[in-house]
């Protein structure tokens, strides 16, 4: 009897040495229930655990028991006491001859050990034996003095489990937040990179990691304090307060986007540096419609007071009492009121339809158009506006009516036959025609004009978008003749572009569909 239990004891001594280097669940809870249902030659057995704060307790682990019958056990769990110096559960053997029964499983005896931890019962572990042999006073006292050791374990378990799901909770929050963010050590060394910062950088974050972070964010023309610089002496932490730089990022395609970097320092428990979280926002859209207000406002306030103030200058003139304007005079000063309430008209339009095309309601009404005589009208309301410039039509026969908005294709004749008498003010050939094949056609309007730059062609159907130059100051426009073109031909599902040499002319083309 007396090596017995001196076996059992080692045996214990063994089980304690490997329970406390596991700290995963499951597995750490199978080797408990294994080796107490051993101790005490016990058949079968369970381990249930507190879920959470609550006072239930759910089947963590089972031993010589069929896991489909485990639900069965519900009886022998009810009424969990939640401090450990009241643990007692009343009527215990009642219970389990209730569930043997109900489950047709030969389980006698039971015996439930508490696990407690400081003052708080984590679970608790039942065994059973089958024989009628009742638990002894010492199979008890051996379990009891395991229980204590079992509880730390466990409890470790636990604290490992939670604190690992919420790191992997936190993870999961950095992979997937919208904004690019990385987590830097105090040499500026990245550790965590995530997949919105990949994006925008084009680095991997298995490349980015351990690499300096001003190799990976490289920015360029910043404004403000960048702790990624090429000199990391130009920023430095002052206290809580974050750093703020931005900058444009180069792209590996070439692209570029501008981007804000709010950089927040971490300090230890000795307020050292210990980290730095660097959150990057791309701001390429912010700074467009930045942009875009600035010209805009530009552009209309320059545009419209042009016409307002020759119509004014006209009508105060002929308005004045004291003259007598002879009738070419008059006619005349009107004749300048009513072109530039036109341009004026044209003007406001071509906005309203700007902000309709941003807003999504651009509607076609389509129909059969005849685009050659279309062209003629368009030339024919020109004709008269010049007489340095020489109109060529060059249709090939048997044009094609297409599917169209005819409306929407004068306004696209209208301004690229505007554009080519404007950016050709010494005059010469303008060309307007076309060519077919089997399901759409080609229209084009040439110029022997001033033509574009090759770098600013891929702009100007931007809203807004005027070549600088000397014509530019010279000539009226608001930059978005191109941008409605464009959106008027991409509507009909063409497509359009531009051919063009400077000093020589330029040629737009577009295609339009023939057929619904
Ligand atoms: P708006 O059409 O709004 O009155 P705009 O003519 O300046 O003004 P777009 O028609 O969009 O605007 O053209 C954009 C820019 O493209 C022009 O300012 C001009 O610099 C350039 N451009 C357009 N067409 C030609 C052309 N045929 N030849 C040379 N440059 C052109
Ligand atoms: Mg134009």
């Amino acid at each position: 009897m007396i090596s017995y239990q001196l076996r059992q004891r080692e045996y214990l001594l063994q089980i304690s040495r490997a329970m406390t280097s596991r700290l995963d669940l499951p597995s750490l809870l199978r080797l408990i229930l294994t080796s107490a249902a051993e101790i005490v030659r016990a058949e079968a057995g369970l381990i249930a655990l507190r879920r959470g704060q609550a006072d239930s307790l759910v089947i963590h682990a089972s031993y010589g028991i069929p896991v489909s019958m485990l639900p069965r056990f519900a009886p022998l769990l009810a009424d969990f006491p939640l401090r450990a110096a009241e643990y007692a559960i009343p009527d215990l053997q009642a219970r389990l001859n209730l569930v043997a029964r109900a489950i047709r499983l030969p389980l006698h005896q039971v015996i439930a050990l508490p696990l407690t931890f400081e003052e708080r019962l984590l679970g608790v572990i039942y065994l059973f034996r089958s024989g009628s042999s009742a638990f002894s006073a010492n199979d008890e006292n051996v379990l009891a003095s395991f229980a204590d050791q079992v509880a730390i374990a466990v409890r470790n378990a636990q604290l490992y489990q939670q604190v690992n799901a919420e790191k992997q909770q936190l993870d999961a929050i950095i992979e997937h937040s919208a904004d690019g963010v990385m987590i830097l050590d105090p040499d500026l060394r990245i550790q965590v990179f995530n997949r919105a910062l990949s994006q925008m950088t084009g680095w991997p974050a298995e490349q980015a990691i351990g690499r300096q972070c001003y190799q990976v964010l490289a920015l360029e023309k910043t404004s403000g304090r960048n702790l990624c610089g090429a000199d990391p002496a130009a920023a430095h932490f002052d206290g809580e307060a974050p750093l703020i730089v931005e900058g444009e990022l180069a792209r590996p395609g070439g692209s570029r986007i501008a981007v804000s970097v709010t950089f927040s320092p971490l300090y230890d428990e000795e307020g050292r540096l210990s980290h730095v979280i660097a959150n990057v926002v791309d701001i390429t859209r912010f700074r467009e419609a930045e942009e875009m207000k600035s010209t805009f406002v530009s552009v209309v306030s320059h545009e419209l007071k042009t016409p307002v103030s020759l119509i004014k200058g006209y009508a105060s003139t002929l308005a004045r009492e004291d003259a007598h304007w002879d009738s070419d005079t008059v006619r005349e000063g009107l004749q300048v009121i009513n072109e530039e309430s036109d341009r004026l008209d044209a003007l406001i339009n071509n906005l309203l339809d700007a902000s309709r095309i941003q807003s999504g309601g651009f509607r076609l009404e389509r129909g059969d158009v005849n685009v050659v005589r279309l062209a003629e009208k368009v030339v024919e309301s020109f004709r008269i506006q010049t007489d340095r410039h020489h109109f060529v039509p060059d249709f090939l026969d048997d044009f094609p009516t297409v599917y169209g908005d005819e409306e929407r294709l004068r306004q696209v004749f209208n301004n690229l036959i505007g554009n080519a008498i404007k950016y050709a003010p010494q005059g010469g050939e303008i060309r307007v025609g076309g060519w077919h094949a089997a399901d759409n056609v080609t229209l084009y309007v040439a110029d022997q004009g001033i033509g574009i730059p090759l770098d600013e062609q891929g702009k100007l159907f931007q809203r807004f978008y005027r070549v600088d130059s000397s014509l530019r100051r010279s000539t009226q426009g608001a930059g978005l003749g191109l941008y409605l073109c464009w959106s008027i031909i991409k509507a009909h599902g063409g497509r359009i572009w531009l051919h063009s040499e400077p000093g020589k002319g330029t040629t737009v083309f577009f295609t339009l569909p023939v057929e619904a």
